[in-house]
């Protein structure tokens, strides 16, 4: 053996073992991370959790679901009579105001503040007219029937953001106004399980999805992107792509296929055009957007499905946000921004 090789060999052996201390050293400051699944139903959806986490013991997911129910049965179920929303809309007509929480009175004002620079296509005192169309029960009757026409129409007048009237904490809702915050409610708690997480020191990553509201949080133990895949909503068992990205995000997607009655053969899907009281028909099979805020996310998604990819796309810019659309002969739009995370399967 000569010398050149004994001397190699010798560096490989020492290269071996100092990679190997490095190794071990790595190994005794990380605790490996394991992968919490859960699916569950809360706010009238379902719930699906993956989150990364070093410690097995971890309670994350169940206090996740925990939030959801609490946000929905404190604050903002139309259904429940313990929220907030319920107490709220049971005061519609009565003279005065009355004291809502901090947390709630910021919900309102900021959903208003998109009502007006939508111009009213996204609306929370849409609830009278929403209820009418009774589509979790299947329809006006149940038995395939369409709202009153003349309840309809009463329903939309008693509607409006603009004589809602939220100042400092006090509400007050005129005669037959009833608020609705079906629209947003997901992407506030996608924002709210964010703040969840980081208080736990031993989540690392995690992808939760709130029906059709999607947030990614820190990174993959084994590193690389997030992927989230986005509903074909002309079949909803297929995805049309799938966004590509790192770090916290909240993707939220109003589409026609969510929530729909069937009536003598015609579909009626659950976002309504607040100024007719029917479904909305502006040519949108599905409209993503994607945000920081879950809140603004998740209300522009519904604006926009209501106002349509041209204007939808003006006003999701002028939110900084980015938004993908599917029309409904599945041609897809989106921002410029938007290009660089989504990848397309056709
Ligand atoms: P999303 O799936 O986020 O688009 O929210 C749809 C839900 O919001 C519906 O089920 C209604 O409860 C409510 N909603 C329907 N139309 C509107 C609208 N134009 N503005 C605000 N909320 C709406
Ligand atoms: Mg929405």
């Amino acid at each position: 053996m000569n010398h050149y090789f004994m001397k190699k060999k010798k560096y490989i052996f020492l290269w071996s073992l100092f990679g190997s201390i490095v190794l071990l050293c790595c190994g005794c400051g990380q605790k490996e991370a394991q992968v919490q699944q859960k699916t569950d139903t809360a706010m009238g959806t379902v719930i699906r959790q993956s989150v990364y986490v070093t410690d097995r013991n971890s309670s994350v997911t169940e206090e996740v679901m925990e939030l959801l129910r609490s946000l929905e049965q404190d604050t903002l179920s139309w259904r429940l009579e313990t929220s907030e929303i319920y107490r709220i809309n049971q005061t519609a007509g009565q003279k005065g105001t009355v004291n809502v929480s901090k947390e709630l009175s910021e919900i309102l004002e900021r959903c208003q503040e998109v009502s007006e620079k939508s111009s009213g296509a996204f609306d929370i005192t849409i609830g009278g007219a929403a209820r009418l169309w009774k589509i979790d029960e299947g329809s006006a009757d149940g038995a395939g029937k369409l709202p009153d026409r003349e309840e309809l129409t009463q329903a939309v007048k008693d509607s409006g953001y603009e004589k809602l009237s939220v100042r400092e904490g006090q509400v007050s809702l005129p005669d037959g106004m009833q608020l609705d915050l079906g629209a947003v409610g997901k992407g506030i708690a996608l924002t709210k399980i964010a703040a969840l997480l980081e208080q736990h020191e031993e989540v690392g990553g995690a992808v939760i999805s709130v029906g059709g509201s999607i947030l990614t949080f820190g990174s993959r133990p084994e590193g690389g992107s997030w992927r989230v895949g986005i509903v074909d909503p002309a079949d909803t068992s297929a995805n049309i792509g799938w966004l590509e990205l790192t770090g916290q995000w909240c993707v939220s997607t109003s589409g026609d296929y969510e929530r729909y009655v069937e009536i003598d053969g015609v579909r009626y899907h659950h976002i309504l055009d607040p100024k007719t009281g029917y479904p909305a028909r502006s040519g949108v099979h599905s409209v993503t957007i994607l945000m920081r805020d879950g809140l603004l996310g998740d209300a522009l998604s519904t604006a926009c499905f209501v106002l349509g990819a041209k204007e939808g796309m003006q006003l999701a810019k002028a939110y900084g946000a980015e938004a993908l659309f599917v029309d409904l002969d599945g041609n897809i739009s989106m921002t410029e921004g938007m290009e660089q995370y989504f990848h397309s399967f056709q």
